[in-house]
């Protein structure tokens, strides 16, 4: 199996999107776009994201102990290609803050988190994050679907 049947395989999985932001003490937030996020446990309540090795913001998490979880409403696909270097010039994005932690504004969901675990598995490293704060804003989802953005509005079906 090749690196890019894995890639289209795993892409078939339809998720949401999320930034995951971080912020070391002088140095100001860092976000991430990505994918690779799960509930894991209800009692306590556990969170798991998944980092490359290679990602800026590894560093920054495991020095500060702390990220948030921003799940991206449908318009906010512009932020994801900003979180994601799919946009290369330097846009100022504002965070506001969730238990002290910097989350996204128009996010459908907030999640903050102090981390609790971290796991390195092959190229990634997994981050069990202890949630200590949530905050839930009912708009319509950003949706990543086969390598594209998509949104739950254009999968409806047309009611005659
Ligand atoms: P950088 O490349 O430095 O940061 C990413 C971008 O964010 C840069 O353009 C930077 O300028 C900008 N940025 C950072 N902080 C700020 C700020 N405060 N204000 C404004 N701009 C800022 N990778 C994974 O490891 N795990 C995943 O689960 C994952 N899922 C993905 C899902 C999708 C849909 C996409 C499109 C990508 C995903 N990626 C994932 C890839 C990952 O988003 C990119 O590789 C990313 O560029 C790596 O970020 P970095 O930490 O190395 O930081």
């Amino acid at each position: 199996m090749d690196d890019r049947q894995f890639r289209n395989a795993m892409g078939k999985f339809a998720t949401g999107v999320t930034v995951i932001a971080t912020e070391v003490e002088g140095e100001g937030v860092h976000g991430m776009t990505a994918n690779a996020f799960m509930s894991v446990s209800l009692d306590p309540k556990l969170v798991v994201i998944s980092i490359g090795e290679k990602a800026k913001i590894l560093d920054k998490i495991k020095q500060s102990k702390l990220f948030t979880v921003n799940i991206l409403a449908a318009d906010q696909q512009e932020l994801s290609m900003i979180f994601a270097e799919q946009i290369k010039e330097n846009k100022e994005v504002v965070f506001e803050r969730l238990d002290g932690k910097p989350v996204l504004s128009g996010s459908v969901v907030q999640i903050a988190c102090e981390v609790s675990a971290e796991h390195v598995e092959g190229d990634h490293i997994l981050f069990i994050g202890k949630v200590t704060d949530i905050k839930i804003d009912d708009v319509e989802p950003l949706v990543f679907y086969s390598g594209r953005y998509r949104s739950l509005a254009e999968e409806q079906p047309v009611t005659i």
